[in-house]
């Protein structure tokens, strides 16, 4: 489904990404994990071009993402934000803090993104939040306001939210770590029953524990490299490279 292949991004001089490639099939769950700093959101915004790579080849489906080829003589071109909205919706990506509109009902935050991006009418797109709500068990907050919930709450909304783009892939950029411990829990119960489902996912996350019972298999981002990959038990309870053991030990 998606397709990564010699990913590089560069901030100024600095290199953060030097080089990586995988591939997520259509319903697989890939946990990424490494140290703070090792480029994981980097690498995630690169999927939908919210960063820009400095080399390499996304593909969605087959189809590159943000980059059109180029014509006769012509270079290849590197697509407006206008260009690149159909295929960031086929991206659901969830971020750390929820960036819900406090202005905005909880319903409506959801509704608005299914409008947007969907071209829904207004009644379809409130059809589809609620279900979309119904799925993070929000149902019975949806005329509240953003300000009212608590932070695992605006988070599952924020997922819902993501959710009512009918994306192809869910990336997830630790969707946990701003919240209070007693709240983790919830959230990570809908991404567990969101993978259940069969999604396909990306998710960032520093939940080993989530990542190895979840993800189906695991990559350890390290230096802006892809240090060691494989099913997620085998990287998280017997990892083969020192770095990734020292890493894991470490966060333990
Ligand atoms: P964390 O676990 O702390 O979230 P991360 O693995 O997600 O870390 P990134 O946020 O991808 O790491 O950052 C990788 C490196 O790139 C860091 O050294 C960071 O300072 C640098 N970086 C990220 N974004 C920018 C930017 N917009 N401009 C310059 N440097 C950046
Ligand atoms: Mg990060």
């Amino acid at each position: 489904l998606l397709s990564v292949t010699g990913l590089r991004k560069s901030y100024g001089s600095v290199e953060v990404l030097k080089g990586i490639d995988f591939e997520v099939k259509a319903g697989e769950k890939i946990a990424l994990i490494g140290p703070s700093g090792s480029g994981k959101s980097t690498c995630l915004r690169c999927m939908n071009f919210l960063e820009k790579p400095s080399a390499g080849d996304i593909r969605l489906d087959g189809e590159r993402v943000g980059v059109r080829p180029g014509g006769r003589g012509d270079s290849e071109r590197i697509m407006s934000d206008r260009q690149l909205a159909p295929q960031r919706a086929q991206m659901g990506m969830v971020f750390q803090l929820f960036h819900l509109w406090p202005h905005l009902s909880v319903l409506e935050n959801v509704a608005i993104a299914a409008r947007k991006v969907r071209r829904l009418s207004a009644v379809e797109a409130r059809d589809l939040a609620m279900e979309m709500l119904a799925k993070v068990h929000m149902s019975h907050r949806a005329s509240a306001s953003p300000l009212e919930l608590s932070g695992g709450q605006q988070q599952r909304v924020a997922i819902a939210r993501a959710l009512s783009q009918k994306p192809k892939l869910m990336l997830f950029d630790e969707p946990t770590s701003a919240l209070d411990p007693e709240l983790v829990h919830e959230v990570l119960k809908v991404i567990e029953e969101l993978a259940a489902e069969g999604r396909t996912m990306l998710l960032v996350t520093h939940e080993i524990a989530f990542a190895r019972d979840v993800a189906d298999r695991v990559m350890f981002l390290d230096g802006g490299v892809i240090v060691e990959e494989g099913l997620a038990r085998d990287v998280i309870t017997t990892p083969r490279e020192p770095r990734t053991q020292a890493f894991l030990k470490q966060i333990r």
